[in-house]
């Protein structure tokens, strides 16, 4: 038996689905983080029966006229893979809005039962819903639940009427037949009797006691939080305190304590190698893979705080308050204000991120969000930041937020380009964000956020992160005709003749070295690899040793081995964070451009924006510390200037073409 769960955005499904089924699929608080279907089997606690039903979670929608690509999806499952129930859920503290679209799904001729969701806050605030009055007037049972609490808030009694509304047929409450679909006018006018009628039930069956004041102080927080100037300050404080905690406090503590097991696990496989196994073969398996892996799996905690943090910013909902913040900058630059969920969605992955554009009607738009979101810091990235402001810059918050910030800015001066590349002038759109209540952070909530997100990074690190360090150890013990490297002549390595050609090319960036150069290729198969590259190629074994931290700031001895000036290493981080994302990525955004020109366009933005970033960094840093440029100044101009005089020319070109088009559109 199939059953879909269908509702508005932030209605709840995510959670009653992962409440029902026992995943964890990523639960949001903003509108639009549910883009692909999801399937699961209901759990046999709900399920007493020898029947299994399977759910699926299907993407929000506010009704079912064709407006977005999710109510789309919505719309064509419901209609062409006929399940047996459909399971509405509707919030309860937002009635008018939610049954809008149970009106539209009561006319499918499929059974539903609607599950009303989020009754704890009715009741907080003292708002009445008569349910029997309900359930009678949209002929349709209707039962309460709080799916966040899991078992025992009707999530039985849900599953029970679910099993027994199959053999009933229902009517559908409002129903004008003879509508031509494709006349816009005739939807339309269909779509305001419709709203009428619901806002006279909702009437009807919601007694609201007082306005509570408590909607007042959520206001007045708002006021604040949401402000025109102080917003951006106030997220940036909020930003730099969670990477103080991440990144200073908290995080290198547990990473030591991490990092001083990893350690011992060294130890204990070099101990049990002992000196008869081959020195090619031992130091694959110590300094290949225990050492690039651990390397990278060092920062785990780290990311976890952070992770942790983030999940607790979201859950309270100020993540949502960040997004009416940004919507206004975003605005200005042509931007969907619906840009702003990709982009947060995307500092966990990009991935993610970017199939979140779905949701994005506006095609140019959609593919503008696709390309910027990879420039926010992803949780790959983090591991190279943790690692730069721990062998740098003394584990400073500043450089974590800095790269936030910068990621931000990118972004909005990436639109701006490609709105004038394109030629189109800045269209308004309207996004109407809804905000969800502010409440008390759920702890396990947040918790299983950052363990599903652990897990995550365990697992590539067992995998791609593992191989990758493997065949950079390989290629970095062996020449051409495979012999083994002799001592101090690394630079016969294969890994070395691979890189050294891209390193020319870096030498402007500060950082023209074979070996830097090869992390940061290795960096485009997946972030992380940077980090176990440059472990592998410099043979460090573990970054957050107890004992190199003591030294950080200046003196370490990591620093040292890698021989960067502050500044320099400053660069090399830019370069990394900002240049293309890794490659399943890249996938990603080729599926949601669904333009190959758009797709390479966009990579190549991201090389040009990455090394012209690390150029300014490296070359006016270096001018500043130092007094005089850094070296490769003059070719390394030569190419920004070539690359932004081109970008300048696209630009000219799309400028003429709205010109043309504004007068075609006078005439
Ligand atoms: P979706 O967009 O419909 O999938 O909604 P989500 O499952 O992501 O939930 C949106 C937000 O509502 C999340 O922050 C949930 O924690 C919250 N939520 C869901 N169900 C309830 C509930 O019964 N009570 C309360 N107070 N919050 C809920």
């Amino acid at each position: 038996m199939k059953i879909a769960l269908a509702g508005n955005p932030n209605s709840g499904k995510t959670t009653l689905f992962n409440a029902l089924t026992g995943k964890t699929a990523h639960v949001g608080n903003w509108a639009g983080v549910t883009v692909n279907k999801k399937e699961a089997l209901i759990k046999k606690i709900f399920n007493q029966t020898n029947t299994s039903i399977t759910a699926v979670d299907l993407p929000g929608a506010y009704s079912l006229s064709p407006f977005t690509s999710e109510e789309a999806i919505t719309r064509d499952f419901v209609k062409n893979q006929q399940p047996e129930v459909i399971i509405n859920i509707v919030d309860a503290t937002n009635l008018s809005r939610s049954l809008f679209l149970s009106t539209q799904l009561l006319e499918l001729g499929i059974p539903v039962v609607i599950a009303l969701n989020k009754t704890d806050l009715t009741q907080k605030k003292k708002t009445i819903i008569d349910v029997a009055a309900l359930s009678k007037m949209l002929s349709c049972p209707v039962v309460e639940i709080v799916a966040v609490k899991n078992r025992g808030n009707g999530l039985d009694a849900l599953i029970e009427k679910v099993l027994s509304v199959t053999e009933h047929s229902q009517r559908a409450p409002f129903k004008i037949d003879n509508v031509d679909l494709n006349n816009k006018k005739a939807v339309k006018e269909v779509d305001i009797k419709r709203f009428q009628f619901v806002e006279q039930l909702v009437q009807s069956v919601e007694m609201r006691q007082n306005k509570s004041n408590q909607q007042t102080i959520q206001d007045s927080v708002d006021r604040v939080v949401a402000h025109k100037w102080l917003g951006l300050p106030i997220f940036a404080f909020i930003m730099w305190t969670v990477f103080s905690i991440s990144q200073t406090y908290l995080g290198p503590i547990l990473a030591e304590i991490l990092g001083g097991w990893i350690e011992i696990f060294y130890v204990f496989v070099q101990n049990l190698l002992g000196n008869d196994v081959s020195p090619v073969l031992s130091s694959l398996l110590l300094d290949g893979i225990i050492g690039g892996v651990g390397a990278v799996v060092g920062f785990l905690p780290l990311i976890m705080v952070l992770f942790f943090l983030l999940a607790i910013l979201e859950d309270c909902g100020y993540m949502a308050r960040v997004a009416v913040v940004m919507d206004r900058y975003f605005k200005r630059v042509g931007l969907s204000g619906k840009s702003i969920i990709p982009i947060i969605i995307g500092t966990g992955c990009s991935i993610p991120g970017i199939m979140a554009t779905r949701t994005i009607k506006n095609e140019r738009q959609r593919r503008t969000t696709a390309m910027l979101t990879p420039f926010m810091p992803c949780g790959a990235k983090l591991p190279v930041i943790a690692l730069f402001a721990g062998v740098f810059f003394n584990d400073a918050a500043w450089v974590g937020t800095l790269m936030y910030f910068m990621g931000i800015a990118i972004i909005i001066l990436g639109a701006l380009v490609v709105m004038r590349i394109t030629g189109e002038k800045n269209s308004r759109s309207f996004f109407i964000m809804e905000l969800p209540e502010y409440r008390f952070p759920s702890i396990q909530r947040a918790i299983t956020s950052t363990l599903s997100r652990a897990k995550a990074f365990i697992v590539k690190a067992g995998t791609i992160i593992l191989l990758c360090n493997a065949a950079v150890q390989i290629m970095q013990t062996f020449t051409w005709q495979f012999d083994v490297v002799a001592a101090g002549e690394q630079s016969s390595s294969i890994l070395a003749s691979v890189s050294s050609p891209f390193a020319f090319f870096l030498i402007p960036l500060g950082f023209g070295v074979w070996q830097l150069a090869a992390a940061a290729i290795t960096g485009f198969i997946a972030k992380e690899n940077v980090v176990g590259t440059l472990a592998v190629v410099y043979s460090i074994t573990n970054f957050i040793n107890t004992d190199e931290l003591a030294l950080v700031s200046g003196g370490s001895q990591v620093a040292s081995i890698m021989g960067l000036s502050s500044v320099a290493a400053l660069s090399y981080l830019i370069f990394n964070l900002f240049t293309p994302p890794c490659f399943a990525a890249i996938g990603a955004m080729n599926a949601e451009m669904e333009d190959k020109k758009w797709l390479w366009g966009g990579v190549a933005f991201q090389f040009g924006m990455g090394y012209f970033m690390a150029f300014i960094t490296y070359q006016i840093g270096t001018l500043i510390t130092t007094g005089t440029l850094g070296d490769g100044f003059i070719y390394g101009f030569i190419i920004c200037l070539l690359l932004v005089s081109y970008l300048f020319y696209l630009m000219k070109k799309g400028d003429k073409q709205t010109v043309v088009t504004l007068k075609t559109m006078k005439n």
